[in-house]
């Protein structure tokens, strides 16, 4: 019921530094001011809490529940620097896909246009042909009317 919202959410808020919206959780559910089950985030935003979860009302744009709740103990200044490592070379490596694949559907275009070149020209090849068989096709109909003629006038 939930979970269309919640993917939502997640990829909008992914850009305000923090993702993840999990509704699946150990232990028990936790409920906001306003009733409604709180999904689990993932803060990534750079500062000393990078890499700490915890629960907020799922409805905290539309509502001013204000329920917020930390899961994880603030971590040690070593953890927090590999979590910003880690989280920057996965960036890398999703930015350096995202290239790839801009490559390969470029090439893919190029092959489509290529393609469709190929099929209009052999349209136009074939069309040329049934054109000059058309064009023979008159030629002998009007020598035979000639001909008919020929002999028809000849029995006259
Ligand atoms: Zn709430």
């Amino acid at each position: 019921m939930a979970s269309a919202s919640s993917c939502a959410s997640s990829k909008k808020s992914e850009s305000k530094g923090w993702s993840g919206a999990n509704w699946e959780y150990d232990g028990e559910e936790i409920f906001c001011y306003c009733g409604v089950k709180c999904p689990m985030w993932t803060t990534w935003k750079n500062t000393e809490n990078i890499g700490r979860r915890f629960f907020s009302c799922p409805n905290y744009r539309t509502k001013k529940c204000g329920f917020f709740r930390w899961i994880d103990e603030p971590m040690s200044e070593r953890a927090r620097f590999v979590i910003y490592e880690l989280k920057k070379k996965n960036e890398e490596l999703k930015k350096s896909k995202k290239t790839n694949e801009d490559g390969e559907m470029e090439e893919i275009k190029l092959k489509m246009i290529e393609m469709q070149r190929q099929v209009s020209m052999a349209i136009e090849t074939v069309d040329l042909h049934r054109r000059e068989k058309h064009r023979v096709l008159k030629w002998m109909i009007l020598a035979w009317m000639i001909c008919f003629w020929m002999i028809v006038k000849s029995y006259v």
